[in-house]
């Protein structure tokens, strides 16, 4: 057929619906919609607030430009720890958040995110995607309107940044202190004073000495917000969050609404977003603490004892949590199987290769304070 004839012929086609419409043709029949997403992180954080913008990028490109998401930062249409709500009653169609962060809501929403003494990046993913996870967290959100997707994670975090050295659980008491989540109810038990603050509002509650203390993520994004200029010691690990995933919120009626071959777009990229924000993290964590350590911060992993005390904290907490929310009981109880399913596996090869290599001498890491090498 000649080309002139054949496009004649596509044409016609097209006008009269016949057949199996080729590609193009669905594209041209999707409605332009256009969304707001609200974030609770700042825009300098390029890893967190940025991968809603990658999002939203994709999602736009695999619609042919017809699906836009725009993004906006804390603060910019509710406050970063507003986001849920946001979503909830449709002031935006659309959310990036840390469910942790909702635990006066909910105490169940924790396991979105992170519990302390939880799982790590990898086994986060196994839970959600094949043990049982995204189907009993969707079955909370329901409560709230929202459909909720794994998109991103932090990896495991640092504990933070105090101006005193943390040498005994007693040195904890009194601590005033930025925290996310559930482990400022673990640390109240050992009498840290726990404040929920975003995280673009830390660095002033942390220079003004509102708080003493305050934990965020890890050297990259630390770095940028700057806490090593107004705290010395920096602690490891964050054993609050051996990895914290990020969710994108979308309110059910909105999602409902949604052209089925959005909705695929919309998934893929939060499932895309999983992958590469880790990876960034990963990535560039390393040069960040050098330059953090060439600044004089001080390193200090917990003592054995302090680990002690809060792993024995986490679990009265977990106790009296599932006696008084039926929410908390029904997750903790499957999530607490598959973590501790995942522990044994991950003792046998993970753990075995990880140790030797760490040790052998190959790890470059800084220690203790010590100064990078170039
Ligand atoms: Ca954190």
């Amino acid at each position: 057929m000649k080309r002139r004839a054949f496009l004649k012929k596509a044409a016609a086609g097209f006008a009269a619906g016949a057949g199996a419409a080729p590609a193009i043709a669905l594209a041209q029949s999707q409605p332009a919609i256009k969304w707001r997403m609200a974030s609770s992180f700042p825009k300098s954080l390029d890893t967190l607030f940025g991968s809603a913008e990658q999002i939203a990028a994709r999602v736009s490109k695999m619609t042919e430009g017809k699906f836009e998401i725009r993004v906006f930062a804390a603060g910019e249409i509710v406050p970063g720890l507003q986001v849920l709500d946001a979503v909830q009653n449709g002031t935006v169609e659309c959310g990036q958040s840390a469910s942790y962060y909702y635990v006066g809501k909910n105490p169940a929403l924790a396991f979105d995110t992170a519990i302390p003494f939880g799982m790590n990046a990898r086994q986060q993913n196994a839970w959600m995607y094949y043990g049982g996870g995204i189907e009993l967290m969707r079955e909370l959100f329901k409560q709230y309107n929202i459909v909720q997707f794994p998109a991103g994670n932090t990896g495991t975090q640092m504990a933070g940044w105090y101006r005193k050295e943390i040498k005994t659980v007693a040195d904890l008491k009194g601590l005033k202190m930025r925290i996310a989540g559930m482990a400022g109810q673990v640390l109240a038990k050992l009498g840290v004073v726990p404040q929920q603050i975003a995280g673009g509002e830390i660095y002033q509650a942390l220079e003004r000495g509102t708080i003493d203390a305050a934990e965020w993520v890890g050297p990259y994004d630390d770095e940028k917000l700057g806490f090593h200029r107004v705290a010395k010691f920096y602690y490891y690990p964050g054993w609050w969050e051996g990895s914290a995933q990020l969710s994108i919120y979308v309110n059910f009626k909105q999602w409902e609404a949604l052209p089925k071959a959005y909705q695929e777009a919309l998934e893929a990229a939060c499932a895309e977003a999983n992958v590469h924000m880790l990876a960034k993290y990963d990535a560039k964590n390393t040069e960040a603490l050098r330059r953090l350590v060439a600044a004089g911060t001080q390193l200090r992993p917990f003592s054995r004892p302090v680990m002690d005390a809060c792993l024995k904290a986490a679990n009265e907490l977990y106790g009296e949590l599932a006696a008084k929310s039926p929410d908390f009981k029904k997750i903790y109880e499957p999530w607490k199987k598959f973590r501790d399913d995942q522990w044994l596996w991950f003792r046998v090869a993970e753990n075995t290769y990880d140790n030797f290599v760490y040790s052998a001498g190959h790890a470059a890491a800084p220690a203790k304070g010590a100064p990078a090498k170039k």
